[in-house]
C-alpha cells in the first residue's frame, strides 16, 4: 500500500505539473525572439532603479532588513494606508500563498472564478483546503451570481482576480459592492489586483477604497509587472491588522531581500515615469485590440497587460506557429490563448501572424 505521505504528495503534485512557466521563444535564423508568455513589462528597470538595487547589494553578506521600513513607509505614504495594513511578499503570490496558509485548511473551501490565475489551485490545495471553481460567464467575466450560490458554510476565503488573468476583463464597482455586501464578514475576499495600473474603465473601484471599511477584504498588489520588477519578486498585501498580521506570520524568514527593497522604494520615487510607460502599453493594447478585432477576432475586453485569444482546439497549433516565427504565448490548450503586450515589434509580429491566421 502507498503510504499516506505519498498519496498526499501525488494529489499536490498532479496540480503543479499542470502549471507550465512560458517556454522561451526559440529561433535559429537570428532573427529577434519575443516573449509574450508572462506578462512581464518589456521595458528593463529605470537606471535610477538599477542603481538603487546595486548600492542595496553591497550589503548582501547581511539579512535583509526584515522590517522594511522604509518601502512600507513608502507604500503607506503613496496609498495613505497605516504600515500596520501593509505586508510584503516575495512577489503577490508568496502573499496569496501565506495568507490561504492562514486561512484555510483541510474541510474549507476557497471560492474563486475559473478560468483564473493558475496559481489559485496550487496555493489552495497545498493548504489542504478545496477548490470551488465558478465557470466566468460567455464574457470572459465574472459571474458574480453564481459565485454567491457557490458559497456555503465551508467557504473560507473568496478570490477576486481583477483584471482577471488570463482573459482580461475587469469587475466593475457596482457588481463587487454587491457581491461584498452578500459575502458573510466571517468570509475573506481576497481582491487581487496584479494589473491594477493598467485599467482604463471608469466604472471600477480602486480596491484601496473598498479594504478600509470592511475588515473581509484583502487587496494584493505587486510591482512585478507596471514596475517592471517582476525578476526582484516583490509583491504586498493591504488588509486590516489581524489579516495582516496573519500574513506576516506565515512568511517566510528574511524573504524580500533588500535589493528588492531597494529597487521597489526607488520605483515609487520614479512612479511618473513608470506610469507613462504603462499609458505606453496601454496604448499598445488599444491598438492590439483594435486590429484583432478588424481581422475578425473575438478578443473580450481587457484592462491588463494581455490579451486573451479565444482559440479552443486551435490553441495549440496556433501557440506552435507562433512560436515557429520566435513568440511565445501562453497556451491554455482547448481554451485560448494568453498574450502579453509587449514592445510594439513584438506586437507588429504577433498580430502579423495573428492576422493571417484568420484569413
Ligand atoms: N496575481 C495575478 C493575477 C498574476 O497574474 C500574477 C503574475 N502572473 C500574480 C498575482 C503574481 O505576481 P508576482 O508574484 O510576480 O507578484
Amino acid at each position: 500500500m502507498t503510504p499516506d505521505h505519498e498519496v498526499r504528495f501525488r494529489s499536490v503534485l498532479d496540480d503543479v505539473a499542470a502549471y507550465k512557466p512560458g517556454k522561451p521563444p526559440e529561433r535559429t535564423d537570428g532573427r529577434p525572439t519575443y516573449k509574450l508568455s508572462s506578462n512581464e513589462n518589456p521595458y528593463p528597470p529605470l537606471p535610477g532603479v538599477l542603481a538603487a538595487a546595486t548600492d542595496a547589494a553591497a550589503n548582501m553578506n547581511r539579512y535583509p532588513d526584515m522590517g522594511a521600513l522604509d518601502l512600507l513607509e513608502a507604500l503607506s505614504e503613496r496609498f495613505g494606508v497605516p504600515v500596520s495594513d501593509l505586508a510584503l511578499g516575495t512577489g503577490s503570490v508568496a502573499v496569496l500563498y501565506h495568507l490561504l496558509q492562514a486561512a484555510c485548511g483541510e474541510g474549507d473551501e476557497v471560492v474563486y472564478a475559473w478560468r483564473s490565475f493558475e496559481a489559485y489551485p496550487i496555493a489552495v490545495q497545498l493548504t489542504g483546503a478545496t477548490s470551488v471553481r465558478v465557470p466566468l460567464t460567455d464574457d470572459a467575466r465574472h459571474d458574480f451570481k453564481a459565485m454567491e450560490a457557490a458559497l456555503t458554510d465551508r467557504t473560507r476565503v473568496v478570490l477576486v482576480c481583477t483584471p482577471n488573468n488570463p482573459t482580461g476583463p475587469v469587475v466593475r464597482r457596482d457588481e463587487l459592492l454587491a457581491f461584498l455586501d452578500v459575502v458573510p464578514r466571517n468570509v475573506l475576499v481576497v481582491l487581487d489586483e496584479a494589473y491594477r495600473e493598467f485599467i482604463r474603465e471608469p466604472e471600477t473601484i480602486d480596491g484601496v477604497e473598498v479594504y478600509r471599511d470592511r475588515p473581509n477584504v484583502v487587496v494584493l498588489r505587486t510591482f512585478s509587472k507596471a514596475y517592471g520588477l517582476a525578476g526582484f519578486r516583490i509583491g504586498y498585501a493591504i488588509g486590516h491588522p489581524p489579516v495582516i498580521a496573519a500574513i506576516r506570520k506565515c512568511a517566510l524568514p528574511f524573504g524580500v531581500s533588500e535589493v528588492a527593497q531597494a529597487a521597489a522604494v526607488a520605483s515609487l520615487r520614479a512612479e511618473k515615469e513608470l506610469l507613462e510607460r504603462v499609458e505606453a502599453l496601454v496604448v499598445e493594447r488599444t491598438r492590439v485590440v483594435d486590429e484583432l478585432r478588424a481581422s475578425g477576432w473575438k478578443v473580450p475586453e481587457t484592462h491588463a497587460n494581455f490579451v486573451w485569444m479565444p482559440l479552443g482546439e486551435e490553441t495549440v497549433a496556433f501557440s506552435e506557429a507562433l512560436q515557429a516565427e520566435g513568440v511565445s504565448v501562453r497556451p491554455f490548450p482547448g481554451e485560448g490563448a494568453r498574450v502579453t503586450i509587449g514592445e510594439r515589434e513584438a506586437n507588429d509580429l504577433f498580430l502579423t501572424i495573428a492576422c493571417a491566421w484568420r484569413q
